[in-house]
């Protein structure tokens, strides 16, 4: 597996700086599991005030990015690295999910650029933008977030990355459900004692609380998970044995 090769175009790159220069993301790049390369799109403008945005055509509020100085900046990363998949972070761009994270993981290079004030020119994203997601139902002031979202949520999968090749494929999500809840010392904390279960030494039977406290979390919390999750035919046994595979039964079908 070679490098994984970001590419962030931003009009603020020291906003970056330092969230991508600590603990897993740190040490990823050090290994060279990931590069990272920021460039300025304002080092692209073309008129001497640096100019990057302009009053939208048609009036109304803000400002909108030019294609010029975003195309140019493109071309100047694609020129070194190769043509990418280029990604807009936008609101209105398909939503990013889990499965979203592993499809780019697979990747070897990502071009990720970050919209400011009222988004980008439509003409760049028909003509130079591959992917647009959204990270949430929610506007952030800008793509830099977003880009931070996916590089570490993607950085995460990369084989290696992880100390723990476990922790990866048992996260919340990885199969369509939220994990077990978590407990570690002391034994008992604010009167609370932690689960029996968990201390007698029997791994099937702590596997088999933690799989039914998975299903029960995501049934109060995120039932339409559960409803698209995919269980085997032992794990379907005892979901119905603790009457649990009933009431996933039981969800209304439709849209999510
Ligand atoms: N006026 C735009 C609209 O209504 O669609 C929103 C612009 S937003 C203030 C500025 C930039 O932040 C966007 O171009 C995009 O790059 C980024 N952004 C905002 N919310 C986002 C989200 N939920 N997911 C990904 N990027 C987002």
């Amino acid at each position: 597996m070679g490098t994984l090769i970001f590419d962030i175009l931003t009009l603020f790159p020291g906003l970056l700086d330092s969230p991508l220069n600590e603990s897993i993301i740190r040490r990823a790049r050090e290994d060279n599991k990931i590069r990272i390369d920021i460039t300025d799109i304002r080092n692209f403008a073309l008129d001497k005030h640096a100019t990057t945005d302009d009053r939208p055509f048609g009036g109304g509020e803000g400002m909108v990015m030019k294609p010029e100085p975003l195309t140019a900046a493109l071309h100047a990363v694609q020129e070194k690295n190769g043509a990418g998949r280029v990604i807009l972070l936008s609101p209105q761009g398909r939503a990013y999910t889990q499965k979203v994270a592993e499809e780019l993981s697979s990747l070897s290079h990502l071009i990720l650029v970050c919209g400011r004030y009222e988004g980008v020119d439509e003409r760049f994203v028909t003509a130079s933008v591959d992917d647009a997601i959204s990270v949430g139902d929610y506007i952030l002031t800008g793509g830099e977030l977003a880009a931070m979202i996916i590089i570490d949520s993607v950085t995460r999968l990369l084989p290696g990355v992880l100390g723990c090749s476990e922790s990866a494929t048992r996260d919340t999500f990885s199969r369509d459900l939220l994990k077990h809840p978590q407990y570690t010392r002391p034994r008992v904390f604010a009167g609370q004692e932690i689960p029996e279960v968990l201390l007698s030494g029997n791994h099937e039977a702590i596997e088999q609380y933690r799989f039914l406290e998975s299903v029960r979390r995501t049934l109060e919390r995120r039932p339409e998970l559960c409803k698209r999750a995919d269980f085997s035919k032992s794990e379907k046994k005892l979901l119905k044995e603790h009457g649990l595979y009933q009431k996933i039964e039981a969800l209304p079908t439709g849209p999510e």
